[in-house]
């Protein structure tokens, strides 16, 4: 006999009895422990399950914000992007119906960002975009937006202004934020911007509209040069079509040969000899004839043509240089003007040491000249470069000097033969006693650098007998000789110029 028909048998009514008699068998006591045990199971899964249920419509609801943010943000400056500057606009134009208050849209563009990015790395250029965004934002108000649009574009929405005029000072507050210099790593670097503004209603009454007549008005800026701002005029867009025009013929035009070195030269003040030749480019277009560098250099720029240019007119003005000397002529120094875009290059110094073999010039026959600004970029590749350059024996002039950053301390620092005054500050001499002094101690501080200093766009006599009392060693400009085409300058290097009488 089983265990279990035993307590069967002791009980009078089976069926009741057997119930109480599972309820109570240990086999069943067991059975129900362990179904509670896994209801308390299921039950502690259930909870741990909401908790993670719970985590996880958290996370989903950070992921959404996330991805919500990232939608509306430029990932490397946090600044909000195009989308959510089109969002604002939006909504500050139907705020604007209803006050009947103005804003502004401010485009905005670092000038030569590229040739930072391409000569010191990316690293380097994302850092400083991130440098710029924080500048932004601490010109504007909590309301505003500063959007970025992409590669060094960054635009803003000035939503509380009364008058253009607020946007204006906005405007010169960020450059001059932008201008103060970015430490990056070891750098110190130095940029401006150039910025463009429209205003609504008067330049646009919808979003496109704004943000495209404020990009036009920041070419309008760059043209004006640089580290400047421009408000939209509607004739800007006429010549933004003009601009396009250029710069689709200029891509042609290396090919197509329509380029042509005219010269310039200089002269000591003090003998009336020759002591160089400044190279200018021109381009002979087929329709708009003979076009100034101010017409096609800047555009070049921009697009990067300027290097392929800049080579051509290296290559030519130490080819034609040569065949002077072969025919017999005296040997003089010819300069070269050298954009920042070709000066950070990384390849200039071995291309130009290529030039300077395959046209067999002598190095000390060749002369640079570069503005202040190319030389205030980056200290220590500067200085390397330069010295480089200087050690091969050509000559390094400082161009249009006093018209960009003024930090002297570079002169000193780096091999510079020359200091060429601004054509702006001689203009006005001797008449101008701000000039005049400015011009002074100019000269002095060249001469106590023991540099060689050069004054341009001399147009008078009076100018020139100036600069002769200041100590100015020479001077160039329409006074002295205008700049002429080859075939005019080498009879004249036969014969010898005659200089315009300007002693006293
Ligand atoms: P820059 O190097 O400062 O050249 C002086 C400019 O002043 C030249 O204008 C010259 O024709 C003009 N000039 C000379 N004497 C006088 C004068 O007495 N009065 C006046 N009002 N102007 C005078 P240009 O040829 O139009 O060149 C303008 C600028 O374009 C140059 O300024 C230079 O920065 C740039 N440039 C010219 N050729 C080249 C080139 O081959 N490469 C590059 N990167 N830039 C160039
Ligand atoms: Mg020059
Ligand atoms: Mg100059």
């Amino acid at each position: 006999m089983s265990g279990s028909d035993r307590n069967n048998a002791s009980l009078p009514d089976g069926k009741e009895h057997a119930h109480v008699k599972d309820t109570h068998s240990p086999e069943r006591l067991q059975t129900a422990g362990d179904q509670l045990t896994r209801l308390q199971e299921a039950n502690a899964n259930l909870v741990i399950a909401t908790i993670e249920a719970r985590k996880l419509a958290e996370q989903l609801q950070m992921a959404q914000v996330e991805l919500d943010h990232l939608a509306h943000h430029d990932t490397l400056t946090h600044l909000p992007n195009l989308i959510l500057l089109y969002d604002r606009l939006a909504q500050a134009i139907s705020v604007a119906q209803r006050t009947g208050k103005p804003f502004a849209v401010l485009f905005m563009d670092l000038d030569a960002f590229k040739h930072i990015n391409d000569s010191l790395g990316h690293g380097v250029g994302d850092q400083l975009l991130l440098s710029v965004g924080k500048r932004l934002l601490g010109c504007v108000r909590q309301s505003d937006t500063i959007c970025r649009k992409g590669g060094d574009e960054f635009v803003a929405l000035l939503t509380d202004i009364n008058h253009p005029e607020d946007a204006a000072l906005s405007a010169q507050k960020m450059l001059a934020a932008i201008a103060r210099p970015h430490h990056i790593e070891e750098h110190d670097l130095h940029v401006s911007a150039s910025i463009g503004i429209s205003i609504y209603p008067d330049d646009g009454r919808d979003t496109e509209t704004l943000i495209k007549q404020a990009d036009t008005a920041m070419y309008h800026a760059k043209g004006q040069g640089r580290n400047t701002y421009a408000f939209f005029e509607q004739e800007m867009t006429e010549r933004a079509v003009a601009r396009q025009a250029t710069e689709a013929s200029l891509r042609l035009a290396l090919d197509r040969q329509e380029f042509v070195l005219h010269y310039q030269p200089k002269f000591d003040l003090h003998s009336g000899a020759i002591v160089g030749i400044e190279a200018l480019v021109r381009w002979q277009h087929p329709q708009r004839g003979l076009l100034a560098p101010a017409d096609f250099v800047p555009i070049a720029e921009d697009n990067g043509l300027i290097l392929p240019l800049g080579r051509w007119v290296l290559y030519e003005a130490c080819r034609q240089a040569q065949a002077r000397q072969d025919m017999g002529l005296p040997p003089v120094i010819i300069c070269v003007n050298t954009s920042a875009l070709e000066f950070r290059d990384s390849d200039f110094v071995a291309s130009l040491r290529e030039v300077l073999e395959e046209t067999r010039l002598k190095p000390c026959y060749l002369g640079l000249e570069l503005t202040e600004t190319v030389l205030m970029r980056d200290v220590r590749s500067t200085d390397s470069a330069l010295h480089e350059l200087s050690d091969l024996g050509i000559r390094l002039a400082v161009d249009d000097v006093g018209t960009g950053y003024s930090s002297l301390s570079y002169l000193r620092r780096f091999p510079i033969d020359t200091l060429k005054m601004d054509s702006s500050f001689i203009q006005s001499i001797p008449q101008n006693a701000d000039d005049a002094a400015l011009v002074s101690a100019m000269i002095s501080m060249g001469k106590s650098l023991k540099q060689h200093v050069i004054a341009e766009g001399v147009e008078t006599a009076e100018q020139a007998a100036f600069l002769l009392d200041q100590h100015c060693d020479s001077a160039q400009g329409f006074f002295f000789a205008r700049p002429m085409a080859a075939e005019a300058l080498t009879p004249l290097l036969k014969s010898g110029f005659s200089v315009p009488h300007y002693r006293h």
